[in-house]
């Protein structure tokens, strides 16, 4: 019945921002993209990635991405965050969840996103065992406001809609 998929489908946003920092390798979407700086963060900082976890943990119901990679863990100090991703497609698939449609937009001055699109596109969804078309990158600036406009970081927002496996109580 219809109505049955439409009571399976979940949406859920992600939100995520991280600092410049010199001396570390710019990693987003997997790749490590050309840039003078890096992102500051407990692990390698993957600003587009720790987005697209948390709207895919939120559709699942199942918290942020903090509860399940703490940043004083010892475990994730400079871990790629591919591994966040992993895990948290093992956790979809292990509660029969199904990814329909992801999408994402980097908010940030530089550097330039398009040329790296379909290479991030292909590894998420590599990752995530999706076919190209379920998923989505953009990228759009502040038009120079505030800290994103000043080129102190880059953030990232994601949304992702998933069909949740059925009640198996109710068969
Ligand atoms: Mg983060």
């Amino acid at each position: 019945m219809q109505n049955d998929l439409v009571d399976q489908l979940r949406i859920g946003t992600g939100f995520d921002v991280h600092p410049f920092c010199e001396g570390r390798p710019l990693m987003i979407g997997g790749l490590q993209i050309p840039h003078s700086h890096g992102l500051l963060g407990h692990s390698d900082a993957d600003v587009l990635i720790h987005a697209i976890v948390d709207s895919i943990l939120g559709a699942l119901g199942l918290g942020d991405i903090g509860q399940y990679f703490p940043p004083g863990d010892p475990r994730w100090k400079d871990a790629s965050s591919s591994k966040f991703l992993e895990h948290t497609r093992n956790l979809a698939k292990e509660r029969g969840a199904r990814i329909l449609s992801i999408d994402s937009t980097l908010i940030m001055e530089a550097p330039k996103m398009s040329p790296y699109y379909s290479s991030i596109r292909e590894n998420l969804c590599r990752i995530l065992d999706l076919p190209r078309d379920r998923l989505h990158l953009k990228a759009t600036t502040t038009e120079k406001l505030g800290f994103l406009g000043r080129s102190e970081g880059i953030a990232a927002q994601a949304v992702c809609l998933l069909c949740i496996g059925r009640d198996k109580t109710t068969g």
